[in-house]
């Protein structure tokens, strides 16, 4: 189904950047997945298989970004989609946030994503799609994420002004929402006890009662990147109904 078309996920080692990569390969894409460990970015490639070139390179350096664009440019030539994935939470009551947190939070999520867009859109072919990520978490008030939220709100802001930049060219800027999805994220910023509880409480909370799976993640990309060729500057909700219902 994809077979032929250039995909490049940032954060494609784990959780949902690889979910989403894995898709892609089964439908025949060629992937290139980012991450800023050579090793782990390799580990992914050995499960994703040949179709997959890894591109090491830290998204909140923008010189980075240039290097990843250039071997991108040299292994896949044009890309027909982007998905903006890469991204950490660090949540933390807002009145301990520190600014070393917050600066790293926004260096990620939010300047990762912009200048990630900026270096690769020259590469984007006319019919492309952008997908940046957002969060269930931007229209939902939760304890401790105030500088997560707001970093993800603007980077839905960033995708309405992207797709209006880009539409001249051809090219649609969405955004897809995730509610809670089953990765290691959380694990990476607390003890594993205290995902656990936290999970708990999500999955008693959402009204499907579950977690969502990066496939589920994946389908809506595709959807957003491939087929939705009359929305552009959109952002699609994938949780479970927690921000709709
Ligand atoms: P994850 O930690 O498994 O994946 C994030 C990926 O981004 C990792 O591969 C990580 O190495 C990479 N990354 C982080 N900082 C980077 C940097 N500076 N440069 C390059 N790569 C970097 O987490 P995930 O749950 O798969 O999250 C993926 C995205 O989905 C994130 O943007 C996250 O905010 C968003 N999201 C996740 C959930 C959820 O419940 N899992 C919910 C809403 C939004």
């Amino acid at each position: 189904m994809y077979r032929g078309k250039n995909v490049v996920i940032t954060g494609g080692s784990s959780g949902i950047g690889f979910g989403v990569a894995k898709f892609f390969v089964a439908g025949g894409a060629r992937v290139a997945i980012t991450g800023r460990s050579q090793a782990t970015l390799d580990a992914a490639r050995q499960q994703l298989g040949e179709n997959v070139v890894t591109v090491r390179g830290d998204v909140a350096s923008p010189a980075d970004l240039d290097e990843m664009a250039d071997r991108v440019k040299r292994e896949l030539g044009s890309v027909e989609a982007l998905f903006v994935n890469a991204g950490i939470t660090r949540s933390s009551p807002f009145e301990s946030m520190t600014e070393e947190v917050y600066d790293e939070l926004f260096a990620i999520n939010v300047k990762g994503a912009y200048f990630t867009v900026q270096k690769l859109a020259p590469l984007l072919s006319t019919g492309a799609g952008v997908v940046l990520t957002t969060s269930a978490a931007n229209v939902q008030g939760i304890e401790g994420a105030s500088a997560y939220a707001a970093g993800k709100a603007a980077v839905r802001s960033m995708a309405r002004s992207l797709a209006r930049e880009l539409l001249p060219r051809g090219i649609r800027v969405n955004a897809v929402s995730p509610g809670p999805i089953d990765t290691e994220i959380l694990e990476k910023e607390m003890s594993a006890e205290d995902a656990a509880a936290f999970k708990a409480q999500v999955v008693a909370n959402n009204p499907m009662q579950r977690f969502g799976g990066p496939d589920e993640i994946a389908r809506a990309v595709a959807f957003l990147a491939f087929d939705a060729t009359y929305t552009t500057g959109a952002e699609l909700a994938v949780d479970g109904g927690a921000t709709q219902l």
